[in-house]
């Protein structure tokens, strides 16, 4: 048995890890964030350090970046490091953890959860009652290194980092598509985000009958398109007729709402088939109006929340659906060095981007 210092020696080769790393940092409220040197952390007990190869950017990252009044409510203590989608090397273990073998390239589950809540004993740890989440009430991963548990650990060999880092907003499509049956439906996904567009690619790939996507972005309705959508219709045309007349009048089996639009929300309640089903995932800002008894209850709809990934189901289903040749690669559209974040920002911010991943060990 090594001694932890050992252990971390032997991780990285020849060279030591370093004592300090560069993290972008929030360190007080308001718009804007800081690159800063700051001290590699230290693993303790049942978690492991991980050295970041990949940290995409996320919808919730520019929230904070922003600083809107969901940040303000959320995020903290500061100052502290954010960023949770991420992929990169286990360079040293806390006590207790053996299961993830040191040099192995890992994801990380975002969710901190704590194992002994009502939820969590009974199978549904994504919604664990004291849910905390990575790189919004804990340090995140826009950072050189980063400590995480060990059981969010999600080791994955056979794809490089940056689509490793994917499977975290893809395992949200991925929960999204599978809560019921998908093959040899018909699908609405509402909204081409990059979640929006993995949903594309996922009920592609798991043998829906026809995928058809919305978006008001001409560049995002191209990108599905490209990621195997049937048809890619403007959001701000008559949707639901024009889904109706796709599927012979029916309406379509699945709705999948991932922009969080009322709009879209209507329209995707209006070209359902009776008894089809809607997965939920776009958060909204403002709470919706739903005209519950025509527009879900006579129709026989079920309707599906849908938060985070089930632990860890979803996971076994991303990873085998991208070593099965899904290819996310169309949606990584920039790769920047963490210095780079400002720009990185900005792109997410004008939509003009699919993913944008940034790589800490270029600086
Ligand atoms: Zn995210
Ligand atoms: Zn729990």
């Amino acid at each position: 048995m090594l001694s932890p210092e050992a252990e971390r020696t032997a991780a990285v080769g020849v060279s030591k890890l370093p004592q300090t790393m560069l993290a972008l940092v929030k360190d007080a409220p308001g718009p804007g964030a800081s690159l800063r040197e700051i001290p590699v952390p230290e693993p303790g007990p049942s978690e492991v350090l991980v050295r970041v190869e990949a940290a995409s950017v996320c919808g919730t990252d520019l929230h904070i970046e922003r600083w809107d009044p969901w940040a303000e409510e959320n995020f903290g203590p500061l100052p502290m490091t954010f960023g949770h989608e991420m992929a990169g090397t286990v360079v040293a273990r806390g006590q207790g953890a053996t299961r993830v073998a040191l040099g192995a390239l890992v994801a990380a589950e975002t969710h901190l959860v704590d194992w002994t809540c009502y939820q969590c004993r009974t199978g549904r740890a994504h919604i664990c009652r004291s849910l905390r989440i990575l790189g919004v009430h804990a340090p995140g991963t826009f950072a050189q290194y980063a400590v995480i548990p060990e059981t969010n650990a999600w080791v994955t060999e056979g794809l490089g980092p940056e689509v490793a880092a994917l499977q975290e907003p893809m395992g949200n499509a991925v929960h999204a598509c599978f809560v019921e049956e998908i093959a040899g439906q018909t699908v609405a996904v509402l909204g081409c985000g990059p979640i929006g567009l993995m949903a594309v690619a996922v009920a592609q790939m798991a043998g829906a009958r026809r995928v058809i996507a919305t978006d008001v972005n001409p560049e995002r309705l191209a990108m599905a398109r490209r990621l195997g959508a049937h048809e890619a219709l403007d959001a701000h045309d008559d949707v639901a007729g024009r889904l109706r007349e796709l599927t012979d009048g029916d309406g379509v089996d699945v709705v999948l709402e991932m922009s969080g639009s009322e709009a879209a929300l209507h329209q995707g309640l209006a070209a359902i088939t009776n008894g089809g089903r809607v997965s939920l995932l776009g958060t909204h800002a403002a709470p919706a109006t739903i005209d519950l008894s025509e527009e879900i209850i006579f129709k026989g709809l079920r309707i599906y929340g849908i938060t985070g990934r089930r632990l860890f189901e979803t996971w076994y289903r991303t990873t085998a659906l991208l070593e099965e040749g899904l290819d996310l690669s169309p949606i990584i559209t920039h790769r920047l060095p963490l210095a780079q974040y400002e720009k990185a920002f900005t792109l997410v911010a004008e939509g003009h981007a699919g993913k944008v991943v940034l790589l800490p060990q270029q600086g």
